[in-house]
């Protein structure tokens, strides 16, 4: 739907932008507008070296590479896992905390080695560790967690070879702590430890009763799948004890949930756990390490609030919490502070990745009526609606909005019956979706709008067709209604015109986003700008570094998306560099994780190629250039491609670079009339 031109478009600039999209408040320091009125991203946050998006894409198109493209700021992860070591070292000194920081990072959240790698490299000074939930996660840990300084966890089920792994790692000198997670593993440790003699370090993992509020709180609570409840901690020391392992209790651990929103739950858990870890200091145990887990959430929607799309606290208040916490409650019991460990897992990795989408098309809802034809004479209910038009204002908008629905009814029911032309109908729509563009405009500045004329916006909003699929790239927004921001890479200094919700090309009514941030309210629609024909439109879907890469699934055999990693250049601060490039699928390797053997497919179609060309119905020239096509089509990516990528692949992999700004063919204006 278009934007009346009103006040706020005529003022337009970048902080307009930056205060629409929200940038500021879901950025953490990191993203940002240009003076060109492109998006640009500070790697290390502000004041510091900033890349400009838009040249990011140049150079992805420099690369061969089609997009949607993940793009990878290295120097993001970075920033993150220093902030979070320095930010615990500083509440420790200032509150005079006598344990030491040792954070690990839980690899499920996105086991990609080099983000594993950049993670472990940022964080050496500080000793970062790694937490594996599983034997395949392990086997990995195993290979990289080489600091003998540094903390590895084992959480999730386990079974013997689990065990086993985790004492190999033993034998190595490595920390690695087994947190129990159900009774029946602490038998079958101790059993696998003294057969590989070697001394396990063990950790208890407590449900808490404390529970959060949020989408994944069920990781806490009596009913939580994973820990000891009270009597099984108390049965754990038993078993201990009896079998002279209670000086191996190195670990106290729990995990309220991820994306803990409110800091009041925080503080809550780390309460009750700290009270569990000074009663059983005082019945002997050596815990050395407070483990408080995963939970340390990301603000979103930049609305700083409960809702479960944003936190209401700092990553500099969450820590203060812990460390205070932890501090008041130890002196209360007299118990030595010990050191602590978070598993934060989607706080260090959520704000490195993003998503760049080309946008190739704009579905507009109702067409002007002054574009249909005007030859014929008007017909009684065309007049009619033209009247209803003329008369609406906001005091009968109510009635008149029905009428007018009860009027495109009745043309309806008349154009069944033969009794009125095809182009009547299409003026009684047009005429019916202008009046509904009026409402919703005259409703855009009222404080309460009437209930049914409530749905009107996004009804009327444009769908601006993506090239992504939304299962493969942000499934959390499909699954949880999860918001991500989203906003143009260019274009920031222009009034964005049109409302819109961002569809994407999987062949499901699901694969849309119409909820976006917003600090306020939650928005149904999104202020984008009218395409131009002949320019490409680039949108940039951000924070997807946690959990997205590995649940995305293959709907519609999109698969995996191109990848490029950015490096800030450390001689030139203006500059960056691509270090690596990883093609996603293309269609034959996805066919082949189906089954299916490319070579026979093609074995197949080329077959009946030949039939054709023998009985004269294909001449043999065009049947090869048939059969070379299906095969190039075959290893190319599976994501839709533009002519400008088209182009490029065609020169032959020359090295002429070409313009972001070329022939994508837009469907822009491309009128359809959606019934209500
Ligand atoms: C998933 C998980 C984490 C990571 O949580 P975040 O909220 O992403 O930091 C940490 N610990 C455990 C036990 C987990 O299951």
């Amino acid at each position: 739907m278009i934007m009346e031109m009103d006040k706020k478009n005529g003022e337009w600039s970048t902080a307009k932008a930056l205060e629409y999209y929200n940038i500021e408040n879901w950025g953490s320091g990191y993203f940002g507008i240009n003076e060109k009125g492109h998006m640009c991203v500070w790697p290390y946050g502000q004041p510091g070296p900033s890349i400009d998006m838009m040249d990011v894409v140049d150079e992805i198109h420099d690369k061969k590479l089609s997009l949607p493209c993940v793009v990878r700021f290295q120097d993001i992860l970075r920033s993150r896992v220093q902030t979070l070591i320095k930010t615990f070292e500083k509440q420790i000194a200032e509150k005079n905390y006598a344990g030491k920081y040792f954070g690990v990072y839980p690899i499920k959240v996105n086991q990609m080695r080099e983000v594993v790698e950049e993670i472990l490299d940022a964080g050496a000074d500080g000793h970062f560790g790694l937490e594996a939930g599983s034997k395949g996660e392990l086997i990995c840990v195993l290979a990289y967690n080489t600091d003998p300084e540094a903390i590895t966890i084992c959480n999730g089920y386990k079974d013997e070879e689990f065990m086993r792994l985790a004492m190999l790692g033993r034998k190595l000198g490595r920390k690695i702590i087994v947190v129990i997670e159900k009774l029946s593993e602490l038998p079958l440790l101790i059993r696998i430890a003294d057969e590989m003699q070697v001394e396990p370090l063990i950790g208890l993992r407590a449900k808490l009763s404390t529970q959060g509020a949020g989408k994944w709180v069920s990781s806490s609570g009596d009913f939580a799948k994973f820990g000891l409840t009270t009597p099984e901690i108390i049965q754990a020391v038993q078993i201990l004890k009896e079998k002279g392992k209670d000086q191996g209790l190195k670990l106290f651990h729990f995990h309220a949930g991820s994306q803990l929103t409110d800091i009041r739950t925080i503080k809550e858990a780390v309460n009750e756990g700290s009270r569990i870890y000074s009663k059983l200091f005082k019945m002997g145990l050596p815990i050395e390490y407070f483990d408080v887990g995963g939970g340390l959430g990301v603000d979103y929607e930049g609305s700083n609030t409960t809702s479960h799309s944003s936190v209401n606290y700092t990553l500099e208040e969450y820590v203060a919490d812990v460390v205070n916490t932890v501090r008041q409650i130890c002196r209360q019991e007299k118990v030595p502070e010990p050191n602590l460990i978070s598993e934060s897992g989607r706080a260090i990795t959520a704000h490195h990745s993003c998503i760049i989408m080309s946008v190739f098309g704009n579905i507009q809802i109702g067409m002007e009526e002054a574009e249909l034809a005007k030859q014929t004479e008007d017909s009684k209910v065309v007049a009619e609606m033209k009247e209803l038009v003329v008369k609406l204002n906001i005091k009968n908008l109510q009635s008149v909005f029905h009428d007018a629905t009860a009027k495109k009814e009745e043309a309806l029911s008349m154009f069944k019956l033969g009794i009125l032309g095809l182009e009547d109908r299409a003026k009684v729509e047009a005429l019916y979706w202008k009046l509904c563009r009026q409402i919703v405009h005259i409703n855009s500045r009222r404080k309460r709008i009437p209930k049914d004329t409530a749905h009107l916006d996004g009804l009327l909003a444009d769908q601006y067709l993506a090239n992504f699929s939304l299962f493969q790239s942000a499934p959390d927004h499909w699954a949880f209604d999860q918001l991500f921001p989203i906003a143009p890479l260019q274009r920031l200094d222009e009034p964005p015109s049109r409302e819109g919700t961002i569809v994407d090309i999987t062949c499901d009514s699901d694969g849309k986003i119409d909820q976006f941030v917003d600090p306020a309210v939650r928005r149904n629609t999104l202020r984008l700008h009218e395409l131009k024909e002949g320019d490409s439109y680039y949108v940039g879907l951000f924070l997807l570094g946690a959990y997205q890469d590995i649940m995305g699934d293959m709907h519609n055999l999109f698969g995996r998306v191109n990848e490029v990693h950015v490096f800030c250049d450390d001689e030139d601060p203006e500059d960056f560099y691509l270090e690596e490039v990883i093609p996603g699928d293309n269609i034959a390797d996805i066919l082949h994780r189906l089954q299916y053997y490319p070579a026979e497919l093609l074995k197949s179609v080329k077959k009946a190629i030949d039939e054709k060309i023998k009985s004269g119905n294909i001449k043999p020239k065009e049947g090869m250039t048939l059969v070379d096509f299906y095969e190039q089509v075959m290893k190319s990516y599976t994501y839709l491609m533009t002519e400008e990528e088209r182009n490029a692949l065609h020169t032959n992999g020359a090295a002429t670079s070409y313009s972001a700004v070329s022939a994508l063919p837009l469907e822009s204006s491309v009128p359809l009339t959606k019934t209500a």
